[in-house]
């Protein structure tokens, strides 16, 4: 297959004051139409480095894709690299300034352009220019020896549309490309060492390739990548070994989403310490309006009480981290939203107060139905924004069950 090499250049990103999102989306895309993406790397904002970075990436590459560093302001390299990489003298191109004038006269109505942004029209005079329809920068295209190099603006939502045209073009730039067949499962309720024992020998398997990930909001994915037939063979006998935890969806909250809708039911989320994260997490997928009727924080004891009807005694016997406390939480929001499935949480977020009973991260979840209320006790370790991530995908976890469980 042929192989690309990704460049994601920018201080803010050696310093990790932004999070290098856009190699993520490159390599995806890439692979998906055929590319073997060998590594990415991040770079600075120095010419010099850069410069480098470009010739040891172009050696036995047949395309790097580099995002970033195209500003207009004096730190912004790339294009300069560019040039000294391709040994092609940058000059300003007419069609990138009239783009950039352009641009400015359809958003920014009245205000001149700024000189600055002549920089963002200049071109090494062998590279081609890549158009941008949601920014100034227009991208660059050019060769470094027998690879290609393009280079695009690090804003991602620019950088996205722009990998998609230059995604068109490839059939051209590099013959022989040839999309892979990917095939994707998603599981939940079993950890990867499960998973693994029930699947001996597949996951060392290349051909297919098959690869596990799991996520951190509940559940796993098992990927298949090779030809159609190799894909569809081992896709069939991953979903009978794990069959009993398969979800139809990418995840519990596209899986919830999906089901329920289907259904015409509903869930609603009564939250103490997840915070509104179980409500986000199914509401991160389009449709949810549908199925989500309420999600209430209910995070002081009085609330769980005036609003969701938990018994004032229930508290003062059994504290509010308790199953006791949980089950009457799902109860009564569903009872109180009409839903179909209520589903809670109360626990621990931390980093303080916990004790030895109820260390940091202690987390019950609950969901009820018509006929059942089920609740579980989990432990979750790290940050508090993770035990509220996870304990979230718990919850749903709970309600998936629940919803499996009614449904049979
Ligand atoms: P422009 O997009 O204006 O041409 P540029 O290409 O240098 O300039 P920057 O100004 O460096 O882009 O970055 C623009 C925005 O995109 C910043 O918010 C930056 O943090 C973000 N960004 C840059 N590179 C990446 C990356 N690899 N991953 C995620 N975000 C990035
Ligand atoms: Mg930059």
């Amino acid at each position: 297959m042929p192989i690309a090499r990704i460049l994601a250049i920018g201080d803010e990103l050696i310093l990790g004051r932004t999070v290098d999102s856009n190699s993520a989306h490159i390599a995806q895309r890439l692979s998906d139409v055929g590319l073997t993406v060998d590594y990415a790397r991040t770079v600075g904002d120095g010419e010099t480095a850069i410069v480098r970075a470009l010739r040891s990436a172009c050696r036995g590459a047949d395309l790097v894709l580099c995002s970033g560093g195209l500003g207009p302001t004096e730190d912004d390299r790339t294009r300069h690299a560019l040039a000294r990489a391709m040994r092609s003298p940058l000059r300003e191109r007419p069609a990138a300034w009239r783009h950039i004038a352009g641009w400015y006269a359809q958003y920014r109505p009245g205000a001149p352009v700024p000189e600055v942004n002549r920089r963002q029209a200049l071109f090494p005079e062998a590279a081609a220019m890549l158009a941008n329809d949601r920014g100034t920068a227009p991208g660059l295209l050019g060769k470094v020896g027998s690879c290609w190099v393009a280079c695009v603006p690090g804003v991602p939502h620019e950088m996205e549309a722009m990998v998609g045209r230059i995604l068109q073009r490839l059939p051209r730039l590099v013959p022989g490309l040839r999309a892979p067949t990917v095939g994707e499962l998603w599981f939940a309720g079993l950890g990867e060492s499960a998973a693994q024992e029930r699947i001996p020998g597949l996951l060392s398997e290349r051909n297919p390739l098959v690869g596990i990930t799991v996520s951190e909001v509940g559940h796993i994915t098992l990927r298949a990548v090779g030809t159609p037939a190799q894909v569809k063979r081992r896709i069939a006998q991953l979903r009978s070994a794990l069959s009993p935890w398969l979800l139809p969806k990418a995840g519990l909250g596209p899986s919830l989403v999906h089901e329920l809708a289907a259904a015409k039911a509903t869930i609603a989320c009564a939250e103490s310490c997840t915070a509104g994260h179980t409500a986000a997490q199914l509401l991160a997928v389009p449709g949810a309006s549908e199925v989500l009727r309420e999600s209430l924080i209910a995070y002081h004891a009085e609330v769980k009480i005036a609003r969701l009807g938990v018994p004032d005694a229930l508290i003062r016997q059994h504290g509010v981290v308790s199953e006791a406390v949980v089950r009457a939480m799902a109860e009564g929001m569903r009872r109180a939203a009409g839903a179909t499935i209520g589903v809670a949480t109360t626990g621990l977020a931390g980093p303080d107060g916990g004790t030895a009973e109820l260390p940091v991260g202690t987390v019950w979840v609950a969901a009820a139905t018509a006929t059942q209320t089920t609740a579980r006790k989990v432990r979750i370790r790290g940050s508090r924004t993770r035990v509220q991530q996870r304990a979230a995908a718990e919850a749903l976890f709970e309600a998936w069950t629940a919803w499996k469980r009614n449904a049979r």
